[in-house]
């Protein structure tokens, strides 16, 4: 259903299925103009992390009829992993908490419960793995040539099959690794250093929790979960390095991720 009714109908072209692209294709083709979004992976379980969608974000997804998981999803309902709702997968994770945990010990130091967050902020805070978000447009078409003046769009498929095809817009949202945005302003846009490593995986939950250390994080003394289903943070204060793991997948995946600043003998020359 069209929410506007345009004078003029654009054939768009976006490149990119990421959330900026596919924001943007929800929201021309909800404006009334005929969308086609090219990306070039093929988005199975390969391509990154979780990503948090706090309530800001959720609001616009439940305005655009996308998928968000019912009340109970995201629980583990064994200590032995990764149970828990089935559902639609889909749907994506509800985040319950944010909790500090010890560094050395990973004992829970405070925490705060989201429970009310959807009364507070009018919807959900979701986790979804990033394949979630891209189960619904044309994949596989990596672009590797745009036109602005012509329009035209140039796609190399995988074995050297090219086609090019012609749109009245371009819109680029091809990630922070972009190749086309030089074509709109003309010059190079160099990545800056943020100073800041990430090393981040996705770990089953069941991995974790039968880890006689790792498990330490969900499990308590008495034996019961405790904060799997949210997002766990910890410093460590001497070094500065820090944690954040949250679930996703209905809780049956870990995403964690680790930050570190390089140390004076690791810095490259050029920064
Ligand atoms: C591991 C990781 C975890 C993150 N976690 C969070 C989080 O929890 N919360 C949060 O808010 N942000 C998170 N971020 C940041 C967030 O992912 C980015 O800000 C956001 O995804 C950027 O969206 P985008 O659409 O601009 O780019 P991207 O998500 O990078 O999407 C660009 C898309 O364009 C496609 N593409 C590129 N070149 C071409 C081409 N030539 N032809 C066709 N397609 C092409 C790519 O395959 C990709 O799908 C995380 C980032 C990473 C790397």
């Amino acid at each position: 259903m069209n929410e506007l009714e345009p004078s003029v109908i654009l054939d768009v072209a976006i490149v990119g299925a990421g959330i900026a692209g596919l924001a943007a294709a929800i929201s021309m083709r909800r404006a009334g103009h005929n969308v086609t979004v090219y990306e070039r992976s093929s988005f199975k379980n390969e391509v990154g992390a979780a990503i948090n969608m706090p309530p800001q974000a959720t609001r616009i997804m439940r305005a655009w009829d996308l998928p968000l998981p019912g009340p109970k999803s995201g629980e583990i309902s064994n200590s032995n992993g990764a149970g828990g709702e089935r559902g639609d997968e889909q749907t994506g994770t509800i985040l319950k908490l944010t909790r500090r945990v010890d560094y050395k010990t990973a004992e829970t130091m405070s925490y705060e419960c989201l429970d009310d967050i959807a009364e507070r902020y009018g919807a959900q805070f979701v986790s979804y793995h990033r394949a979630e978000l891209g189960n619904r447009i044309a994949l596989r078409s990596p672009v590797s040539h745009i036109d602005c003046q012509t329009g035209e769009l140039e796609v190399t498929h995988f074995g050297g099959r090219v086609e090019v095809y012609k749109h009245d817009l371009l819109i680029i949202a091809d990630g922070i690794n972009t190749s086309f945005i030089p074509h709109f302003v003309g010059r190079e846009v160099p990545l800056y250093r943020s100073g800041l490593t990430c090393y981040r995986t996705l770990i089953p939950t069941s991995k974790i929790l039968s880890h006689s250390i790792a498990s330490r994080l969900f499990v308590q003394r008495d034996g019961s979960l405790f904060g799997h289903n949210g997002i766990s943070g910890t410093t460590n204060p001497h070094t500065g390095v820090y944690m954040i793991a949250y679930p996703c997948r209905k809780g049956a995946l870990m995403d964690v991720a680790v930050f570190d600043r390089p140390r004076e003998d690791r810095i490259e020359k050029n920064g």
